[in-house]
């Protein structure tokens, strides 16, 4: 079934003069928007220009009552095969700066984790290593905590830019963004995260570079990067491993469509070639009702779902 528009003229007017500097769309397809490369199109695609224009075109969307979510780099995403309705507000295109001053780094919320990780290089400034092979923004990496051998984005995050449903931008400090496992404040109230502050430590660019280079070879020996995916797909269980328990079950390299449990890293659903999202989204939930009946244990998807349910369906 497919639901009416949420865009009335009155919002698209205010909308178009709120996002002066940026960009708005009609109908743009997600899939090239996301690392598993399937999706249709958001109903509305906004690229704002700036910070302000961001928090204000958020503000304008809630006020409108249309649905708005971000889009960082769209590798934590399964977006519906019908695409979703309402807005997107994609963050790579104007808010992608970075700054360095001290030990500390700004970084806009579109930045992505690798170009990050290469300015803290480029300025001697070590912490941020662990996040160069996590391929998403720094918005993502504030929402979900990023996390990757033995670091985590709360171990170096002094303070999150955020913006709330009337557009008033303010910093949340460490302390308050009550940060988990793949959770945390701004996730849990929906804010808008604009940018992050990051205090790292002086080192020597050598030795940086030495360790970057490190995680990428460890992730290229065990990760399925040759294929689209969006990284684990469930969450960590307590005491097990999603991937193991999902081995264990004889489910490496189950196929439903084009999706398919990957054969290096039984953790990770790929997409194998032509996948639908309506194939992932099979393929998570056989993953999940045969690793219950098998061992108990419920996997949570990792990967959040965009359009599978009625209130953001088209
Ligand atoms: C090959 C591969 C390897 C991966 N390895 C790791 C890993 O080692 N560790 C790890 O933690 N993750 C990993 N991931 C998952 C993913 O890269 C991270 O979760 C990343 O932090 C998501 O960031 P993103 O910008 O892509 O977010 P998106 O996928 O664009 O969005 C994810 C969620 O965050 C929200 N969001 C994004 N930006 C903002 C913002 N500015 N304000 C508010 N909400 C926002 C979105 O609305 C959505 O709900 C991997 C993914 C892939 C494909």
């Amino acid at each position: 079934m497919r639901y009416g528009t949420t865009l009335g003229e009155p919002f698209l007017q205010a909308l178009e003069s709120t996002v002066s500097a940026g960009t708005v769309a009609r109908e743009v397809p997600l899939a090239g928007r996301t690392t598993f490369r399937i999706g249709g199109p958001a109903e509305l695609l906004v690229a704002p220009g700036c910070a302000k224009e961001a928090a204000a075109a958020w503000a304008l969307a809630k006020a409108f009552g249309v649905p708005v979510r971000a889009l960082g780099e769209g590798s934590d995403l399964l977006v519906a095969d019908e695409g979703v309705r309402g807005v997107v507000m994609a963050l790579t295109e104007g808010l992608g700066a970075v700054r360095v001053e001290g030990d500390r780094l700004f970084a806009e919320a579109g930045a992505s984790n690798a170009s990050v990780a290469e300015a803290a290089r480029a300025a001697g400034l070590a912490g941020y290593e662990f996040a160069c092979g996590i391929p998403g923004s720094i918005g993502g990496a504030a929402i979900m905590n990023a996390g990757a051998y033995g670091g985590q984005f709360s171990d170096v995050a002094e303070s999150v830019l955020c913006a709330d449903d009337e557009g008033h931008i303010f910093e949340v400090n460490a302390a308050q963004a009550a940060w988990g496992y793949r959770e945390s404040l701004m996730g849990e109230r929906g804010l808008l995260v604009l940018g992050a502050t990051l205090r790292l430590r002086p080192d020597d660019p050598d030795a940086i570079r030495g360790r970057m280079d490190d995680l990428t070879r460890r992730r290229e020996e065990k990760q399925p990067l040759s294929l689209p995916s969006a990284g684990s797909t469930f969450k960590r269980p307590e005491g097990h491993f999603a991937g193991k328990l999902i081995d264990d079950a004889g489910l490496r390299g189950h196929r439903i469509g084009g999706a398919q449990v990957s054969e290096l890293h039984a953790g990770f659903v790929v997409n194998a070639g032509g996948a639908t999202a309506r194939d992932v989204a099979a393929l998570i939930e056989h993953v999940r009702t045969v690793v219950r009946e098998r061992f108990g244990v419920t996997l949570e998807p990792e990967v959040r779902l965009w359009g599978f349910t009625e209130e953001d369906c088209r």
